[in-house]
């Protein structure tokens, strides 16, 4: 199901043009508009849904088959050294559009981006705690 309004949903059923990558009938793969690397691109299921606890079981699987296949094909067209998958989910976690999308962000060396978190600290007690509210 398309929502009105969503851009990604209109991009995704060609109602809107991009650069596509790859497209199937649940998916399609286009070239991101601010891209972080030299081919960074984004997987949008065809249908909406707004972030990753939205997602129906049956796209979340086929997602990351996806993004291996489109791995491998920016391996080997674009020689890249690394790649980074993101995938933001809110406001507070960075997510600007609101229909789920998997940014695939081919690394070169000497590439000068920086995806990366602030390592913090902890103890053997926050752990054990945070592992019991995750498990009970
Ligand atoms: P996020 O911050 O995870 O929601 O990422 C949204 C991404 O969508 C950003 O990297 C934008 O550059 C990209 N973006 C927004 N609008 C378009 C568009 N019309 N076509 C391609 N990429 C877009
Ligand atoms: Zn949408």
């Amino acid at each position: 199901m398309k929502q009105d309004n969503c851009i990604f949903c209109k991009i995704a059923n060609g109602e809107i043009p991009s650069k596509t990558l790859y497209e199937d009938e649940s998916f399609r793969v286009i070239l991101d508009l601010s891209p972080a690397t030299r081919g960074h691109a984004l997987i949008l299921p065809k249908d909406h849904a707004a972030n990753l606890l939205e997602l129906p079981d049956e796209a979340a699987g086929k997602v990351l088959v996806l993004a291996k296949k489109m791995a491998i094909t920016m391996k080997e067209r674009l020689h890249c050294d690394g790649l980074n998958l993101v995938q933001n989910n809110g406001e507070t976690a960075g997510q600007t559009v609101m229909h789920f999308h998997l940014h695939m962000i081919p690394r070169y060396d000497a590439d000068g981006q920086n995806i990366n978190w602030k390592p913090g600290e902890t103890t053997q007690e926050e752990l054990v705690a945070v592992c019991e509210e995750m498990t009970k």
